[in-house]
């Protein structure tokens, strides 16, 4: 899969900084420092490209088509590279480098043309694991994370509920304990690689005191566990290719070893999660974005209108221009939450504002292209229709702008007392 000249990211040398060391690592220390366009992040960045050529976009028409994708085979190719455990400690597979290469990689999930797979792919590495790769005891991390890392395994992330999206706090699902096991009840809803996961990392109520923030833990779900059912498949406006399920849970056994750090903790541990699922989403979108633009230049380029090309009209290229600069500064605030992340601050801050503006600005781009397509661009299998579904979804999953406002708001001491 790889080729000679270029490592894939298991072979990168002992050199490149953060390497060996546990996330977070090695950090750049001034503003600026990122630059995924030189030394081992090129090169990982050219494999990870590679990858996506040859194994993925081929396959993505027909994937989007079907409404799934073979998740299980795709990881297996990416696991075999070492991209599912860039951040992850070495002792279970991964390779220990710092966040900044979790972020190279979403930002180069963005040359797969959907939205649907490195969303699918970002579950696995950002959503579904980080907790349990700093809290998970030894035995769970060894029996549950490695073999995600390898490839193995596909895990799903379950904290959204019919009743309970936005507001975390008031998920109504259930782990009692009973004997050596948890007994859970409840659902689960709209859950990324819902159809196919072999685990759930599972937010759930673990205690009746302690309030809202205090009675909740994460759990490891086996998903072929008794009682449970996975049938209600859902049906989306974009994000085709990858699988959402409904999940129902009729007093599920999972052995109390299952529980991720400590009990009634797993609020918290969520919170510090969303973290790297929000700068992951923030992330991933950034050369997406510059593809729809790029895709549009080419398009506008070759079709003219009143006997000119579309994009020799001043509001054209200029909207294109602004749009381009727009990207650059959403880079640089993603790059920026990262530094700070990767040196070991709370960056719950910065991170929200990379969501709320990757969110806002995804659809924007997509919109605004897609005028530019007329005719063609409202056409289902134009790519910019398609970027434009897809995108619409990051203003919604992962935490809706609003509450990303509300972080911020809160933040900045401006949002009212309660
Ligand atoms: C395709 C897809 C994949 C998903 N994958 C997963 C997954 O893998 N795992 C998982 O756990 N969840 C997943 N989700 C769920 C997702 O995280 C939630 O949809 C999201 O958090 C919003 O929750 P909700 O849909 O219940 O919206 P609600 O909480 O009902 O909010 C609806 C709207 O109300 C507005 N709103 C909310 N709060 C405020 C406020 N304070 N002030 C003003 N307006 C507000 C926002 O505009 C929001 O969009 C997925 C969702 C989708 C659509």
């Amino acid at each position: 899969m790889s080729s000679p000249e270029i490592p894939t990211a298991t072979e990168i040398p002992e050199s490149v900084p953060g390497a060996g060391q546990p996330s977070p690592g090695t950090a750049p220390n001034q503003i600026g420092a990122i630059d995924f366009t030189t030394g081992d992040y090129r090169m990982l960045a050219d494999s990870l490209r590679r990858i996506i050529d040859e194994d993925v976009n081929p396959y993505v028409d027909e994937w989007e088509e079907a409404r799934t994708y073979p998740a299980h085979q795709v990881f297996k190719k990416l696991g075999d590279a070492g991209f599912l455990g860039l951040t992850k400690p070495e002792a279970y597979g991964g390779l220990g480098l710092d966040y900044t290469y979790g972020v190279m990689m979403a930002e180069q999930l963005g040359h797969v043309r959907c939205g649907a797979v490195p969303m699918s792919i970002g579950v696995q590495t950002d959503m579904c694991t980080p907790a349990l790769a700093r809290f998970g005891s030894d035995e769970l991390r060894a029996e549950w994370l490695a073999p995600s890392i390898a490839g193995d395994l596909v895990g799903c992330i379950g904290v959204s509920e019919e009743g309970a999206g936005s507001d975390v706090a008031s998920v109504k699902t259930t782990a009692r304990r009973d004997g050596d096991d948890y007994v859970i009840r409840g659902n689960k809803m709209w859950i990324t690689n819902g159809m196919q996961a072999d685990w759930m990392c599972c937010l759930a109520n673990t205690s009746e005191q302690g309030g809202p923030h205090r009675n909740k833990s994460l759990l490891v779900v086996p998903m072929d566990a008794k009682g449970i059912d996975r049938s209600r498949k859902l049906h989306k406006l974009g994000m085709w290719a990858s699988d959402t399920a409904q999940i129902f849970f009729d007093d599920v056994r999972v052995p109390r070893r299952h529980l991720i750090g400590e009990e009634n903790e797993g609020f918290r541990y969520q919170m510090m999660q969303f973290q790297e699922e929000r700068l992951w989403s923030a992330a991933s979108g950034i050369i997406a974005m510059e593809r729809i633009i790029r895709d549009t230049i080419e398009y506008t380029r070759q079709r003219r209108v009143f006997g000119r090309p579309i994009l020799d009209n001043q509001v054209v290229h200029f909207r294109l221009a602004e749009l381009q600069t727009e990207v650059e500064a959403l880079r640089a605030l993603v790059y920026r939450a990262t530094e700070r992340y990767v040196a070991g601050e709370d960056v719950t801050r910065l991170a929200s504002m990379a969501k709320l503006k990757g969110g806002r600005l995804g659809r924007e781009i997509a919109d605004s292209c897609l005028q530019y397509w007329g005719g063609q661009g409202y056409m289902w299998e134009s790519s910019v229709s398609r970027s434009l579904r897809d995108m619409r979804l990051w203003s919604i999953g992962a935490g809706a702008d609003e509450v990303m406002l509300q972080i911020i708001a809160k933040l900045e001491g401006t949002a009212p007392q309660e």
